[in-house]
């Protein structure tokens, strides 16, 4: 299945439990928007480097469509498709005033210099300035884009249309960007994972056992909030390798590494492991925080963790989601668990437009607010329609999104 097939399972999963219209169900699935653009600039030897960007927008009935942009040769417009819906589905099931979008540029930027990757930047802006905005679509941070493209483009939108801090999230701090961003989706995962713990009378994060794929932005501020917590995370694998120790990683140590090395591969503290090794292992919680379609039909059967932890967008494919759902295991999608970026970014917009910035006391409580609450509404659907927690985000999304389209009129 593609990248949009996969979200518009779990879609139709939860649309023919609530009974929709097949006319409603394929205008809710249909992107408002797609773009695709030539995005050619002048490379630092002087030759013509020609990439292609894209931006799909995928529904603006609760608001202003927000997602991220990423920079990496595998973009096109099915991955574009759908992880704009999946935006969609996730601003509406932790109830942000947004709807879903998402794009990027098909480009290796390691292969580019900084300037170019300026130059690259600017032209895609220059290229859809016209259909995002502050009231449009809000770009942010994405695999391969940082603080300093969000920077850019911020530049780059207030040369053609004036100062507006508030057309990309996730700037750096120091240009309007917002306290607790950068570890708000590690913060959300494990603030997630202590309200269903709670609700299911399965203690607390200290002295669980966790595998966590992934060591980037969300996985090692994920490993961080569990480590401060006493949660023992016994593997972490990433894009070069993995590392493992029964008695506990020791993450203060394996970030010092991973900062000179770049990645948590030949640590001192623990044994190699692979990551399909890692996907296997015998944990409470496993935790994939790096690529989607990671835990598929070929190793769903040998997951052996009690909970599935979706730090990463789609890392579980829907035939995997079944087998785990048979097999008794709780998957905690996605669409909620990392939402917490996504949510200060939000804060990061009310704070641009308002002119006034926020403590971080006060990003964490009202990030924890809305997890929490977003929590209650998901586990009293699994209760009331027995359903998984994946179907229950549907239906709490679907509905949100389908009653504001009936109310705006079609
Ligand atoms: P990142 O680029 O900072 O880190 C990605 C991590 O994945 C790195 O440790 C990398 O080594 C690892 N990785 C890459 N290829 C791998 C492979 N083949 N096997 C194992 N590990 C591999 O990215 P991030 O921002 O941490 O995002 C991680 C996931 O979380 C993505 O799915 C992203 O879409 C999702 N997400 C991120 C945010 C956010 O705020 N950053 C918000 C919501 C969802």
């Amino acid at each position: 299945m593609s990248g949009f097939e996969d979200v518009n399972y779990y879609f139709r999963k939860a649309a023919r439990i609530m009974d929709l219209s097949a006319h409603v169900e394929q205008m809710l699935v249909t992107p408002f928007r797609e773009v695709k653009v030539d995005v050619s600039i002048t490379l630092d030897n002087g030759e013509l480097g020609t990439f292609i960007g894209y931006r799909v927008q995928h529904d603006n009935s609760r608001g202003p469509m927000k997602g991220g942009l990423r920079y990496h040769p595998t973009v096109d417009m099915d991955e574009a498709q759908g992880l704009a819906s999946l935006m969609t589905w996730k601003t509406a099931v932790v109830n942000l005033p947004y709807g879903g979008a998402k794009g990027g540029i098909a480009v290796d930027p390691a292969a580019l210099t900084p300037r170019e990757q300026e130059r690259l930047t600017r032209r895609f802006v220059q290229q859809i300035h016209d259909i995002i905005g502050p009231h449009r679509d809000i770009p942010a941070p994405d695999v391969n884009t940082n603080a300093q493209v969000m920077a850019w483009i911020m530049d780059e939108y207030s040369r053609i249309h004036g100062f507006s801090p508030a057309v990309v999230t996730g700037k750096p701090v120091e240009l309007f960007g917002s306290r607790g961003r950068e570890e708000a989706t590690g913060r959300g995962v494990v603030m997630a994972l202590e309200e269903h713990l709670k609700d299911a009378g399965l203690g607390e994060v200290r002295g669980k056992t966790f595998a966590v794929q992934g060591f980037g932005n969300v996985g090692s501020w994920a490993c961080r909030f569990l480590h401060d917590r006493g949660g023992r995370i016994v593997a972490i694998g990433d894009a070069g390798g993995g590392v493992r120790n029964p008695e506990g990683l020791d993450i203060g140590a394996l970030l010092a590494h991973a900062r000179t090395t770049r990645t948590v591969s030949g640590f001192a503290g623990g044994e190699p492991i692979s990551n399909e090794a890692l996907l296997r292992l015998d944990v409470d919680v496993l935790v994939p925080a790096a690529l989607g379609g990671v835990i598929t039909e070929a190793n769903a059967a040998d997951v052996r963790a009690r909970i599935v932890l979706e730090a990463a967008n789609a890392p579980t494919t829907p035939r995997a989601d079944e087998i785990l759902q048979e097999r008794g295991v709780t998957v905690l999608p996605d669409i909620w668990v990392n939402a917490g970026g996504v949510t200060v970014s939000y804060f990061e917009w009310v704070q641009n437009i308002q002119q006034f910035t926020w403590d971080e006391d006060r990003i964490t409580a009202e990030l924890g607010r809305h997890m929490r609450e977003a929590y209650a509404t998901l586990a009293r659907v699994v209760r009331e329609r027995q359903v998984s927690f994946r179907t229950a985000a549907f239906i709490v999304a679907i509905g949100r999104v389908g009653r504001a389209t009936a109310l705006r009129g079609v």
